[in-house]
């Protein structure tokens, strides 16, 4: 039987063009699990996959999705029985292999983790990739140490910095949300910021290596000169947990950070994280993310929906957390 799966194709000219199709099981890549999708979520990567592809898409036709909870519908691996919850981030899903834009999806069992405790396939997807990105980032700064001044989030309304906002102001951080949407900071005030830095007061390289030391921590989501900027303005010893390049991929830095005041620059991947460190993190989740915060910062969609969405998440036009209902 046919299913709708969101098929991104490409022509002899190179152009892409995304459109929900009917497609059967057969299609589906190879994996020992095939999953009745529930919901999918649009991360700042589906952005890159739903259009052009951004070197990350291997072959077309391709169903984007980095991300998605459902429920296991056949399964040969003894981890999962058919009725199982599973929730999927990262492995290049959505990249390399077709992803949740669809209501079904076919995967390696070492891909999944069971839906964690506390939270249903739509949460989890509230969530997702971000989400579960920025408890990473939130937990790397702990075991480095998280100083007394307030803790910076950068992209603060964008979907790293939402959750990271939340769960940072949830466990009792100052919290200061940068942001270049001040519309928004009503929203982030809500989440737990209780400062707002204007994108435009910290995005600007600055000759001075070092600055006043204001920040106890930082989860950084953007990048590029507002991260060399940050790093000259962290307190003696603190960390920044660097997670994404929304506002570049470059680095215009100088090392006098590292070496006068002892600050940590911490890498964050999502993608690659290994089985134990992601229940961690799920676990996390469930225990600090509140969850009224979270429905706070949903937006519901549909595969039809996503086109466009993906267009508006590569220009920094997505607020907090867009969920996908696949079905
Ligand atoms: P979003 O688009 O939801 O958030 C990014 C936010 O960054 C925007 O909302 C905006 O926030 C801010 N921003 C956008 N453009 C610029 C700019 N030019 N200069 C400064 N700020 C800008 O994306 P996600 O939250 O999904 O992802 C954020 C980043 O994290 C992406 O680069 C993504 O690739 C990366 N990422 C990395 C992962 C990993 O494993 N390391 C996993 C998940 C994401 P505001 O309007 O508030 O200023």
């Amino acid at each position: 039987m046919g299913f709708n799966a969101l098929l991104v194709r490409k022509d002899d000219e190179g152009k892409t063009s995304a459109a929900v199709e009917q497609i059967t099981e057969d299609q589906l890549p190879d994996g020992d699990v095939t999953v009745a999708v529930e919901y999918s979520t649009v991360n700042y990567k589906d952005g890159l996959c739903l259009g052009p592809g951004g070197g990350l898409v291997r072959n077309y036709p391709h169903v984007p999705g980095i991300d998605f909870a459902g429920t296991v519908e056949a399964s040969n691996d003894d981890r999962y029985a058919p009725g199982d919850k599973v929730v999927l981030t990262g492995w290049r899903v959505g990249e390399a292999h077709w992803g949740g834009y669809a209501q079904k999806a076919r995967v390696k069992a070492d891909w999944l983790v069971p839906l964690p405790e506390g939270l249903d396939t739509r949460l989890a997807m509230a969530v997702g990739t971000a989400g579960f990105t920025a408890m990473l980032a939130v937990m790397a700064l702990e075991y480095h140490g998280i100083k007394g001044g307030p803790v910076l989030v950068t992209g603060a309304a964008g979907g790293v910095g939402s959750v990271a906002v939340a769960i940072l102001s949830a466990l009792g951080h100052e919290v200061a949300g940068v942001t270049g949407r001040p519309e928004t900071a009503d929203y982030l005030k809500s989440l737990g910021a209780s400062q707002i830095v204007a994108r435009e007061d910290i995005n600007e390289t600055t000759k001075r290596p070092l600055e006043g030391e204001t920040w106890g921590g930082c989860v950084d989501a953007v990048g590029g000169p507002m991260l060399a900027r940050v790093l000259g303005q962290m307190e003696y010893g603190a960390s920044v947990a660097a997670v994404g390049l929304a506002g570049g991929a470059g680095l215009p830095a100088t090392v006098i950070p590292f070496l006068l005041r002892g600050v940590n620059l911490l890498g964050i991947d999502s993608v690659m994280q290994p089985y134990e460190n992601r229940l961690r993190a799920w676990e996390r989740i469930s225990q600090d993310l509140p969850m009224d915060k979270l429905e706070a910062m949903v937006q519901p969609a549909t595969l039809t929906d996503l086109p466009k969405l993906g267009a508006d998440i590569l220009k920094g036009q997505v607020k907090g957390r867009v969920v996908v209902d696949v079905n």
